[in-house]
């Protein structure tokens, strides 16, 4: 594999500058065990206002505006949860055009508990920590293992998944839909970029025409891989090539119209498409006009 491919795929999923998205308004109410709070969550200790104590129900919920946060209140950032819920409104709105309104969100502490709401997971594969069931997002995330960063992609992922779906009605293509969640909420883990640059190099990456539905629960790892990174790689190029504001306008029209119409209205089949974004990836030209190389 060409040094330069892999500079790419660094290059496209790239690290956002973490900031601070709550503003001066930081108010919120926080209920749990009948009790509610109004305050202030920026550099606001949770735990001691509940006297949260180990082993106790810490089940609560956290209102702002419209965001309803359902979650254990014990070991919670609060302000960093909000935080990473008003920065992807932040980039929906600014750069998609989408302002997302009503948000609802349960954090989850284990796949029981999501079980015990009455949460159909049958369905759903058992590597999947996140699910946006077409109205609320789910997320299943222990704090306890030192990976607190995971929740906030997640949150960031299903928070895409809720938008996408919002802006096509649900008819937005798995490829982009995933994607973009992907592309937008993490730098993609090396075990995918591996995966990838070996498909890549071997020839053997995923047809689109088989991501435009998720991938059944059974998808082997290596599968499960590649698809994350393939279709990551493909809204990156997509990105690219027409500007995000283009692609909020892209997800509209599925919503409207047939994928194959949708695409012939971008030039764009299948073919096409899997030519472009390969050499996106695997031609130095275009890193050569940004002058990296
Ligand atoms: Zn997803």
């Amino acid at each position: 594999m060409e040094p330069y491919v892999l500079e790419k795929l660094k290059s496209i999923f790239r690290e956002e500058n973490p900031s601070s998205y709550i503003g001066e308004d930081d108010n919120a109410n926080l209920s749990m065990g009948g009790v509610t709070v109004h305050c202030h969550i920026k550099d606001f200790d949770v735990e001691q206002v509940f006297q949260v104590m180990s082993g106790e129900d810490d089940t609560g919920w956290i209102t702002k505006g419209n965001i309803t946060v359902r979650c254990h209140i014990k070991g919670l950032d609060v302000a960093q949860v909000f935080r990473t819920i008003c920065r992807t409104q932040h980039i929906l709105s600014n750069r998609y055009q989408h302002v997302l309104e009503n948000v609802d969100i349960f954090l989850h502490d284990s796949l029981e508990e999501l079980r015990q709401v009455g949460h159909d997971y049958s369905k759903h594969a058992d590597w999947i920590a996140g699910i946006f069931d077409g109205r609320q997002v789910h997320i299943v995330s222990t704090r306890d293992d030192g990976r607190q960063n995971g929740l906030y992609v997640l949150l960031t992922h299903e928070l895409i998944h809720l938008a996408v779906c919002e802006m096509s009605g649900g008819k937005c293509p798995y490829w982009l839909d995933e994607g973009l969640a992907v592309h937008l909420s993490q730098n993609l883990p090396e075990a995918y970029r591996n995966t990838l640059q070996m498909a890549l190099l071997t020839d053997s990456i995923l047809p689109l025409e088989v991501l435009e539905t998720p991938l059944p629960p059974r998808t082997r790892a290596r599968e499960r891989l590649l698809a994350y990174g393939q279709v990551a790689a493909v809204a990156a190029y997509l990105v690219n090539r027409y500007g995000e504001q283009e692609i909020g306008s892209m997800i509209r029209l599925f919503g409207q119209d047939s994928i194959t119409n949708v695409m012939a209205h971008y030039e764009l089949n299948y073919t096409l498409l899997k030519q472009k974004w390969k050499r996106y990836l695997t031609t130095g030209g275009v890193l050569a006009r940004k002058g990296r190389v």
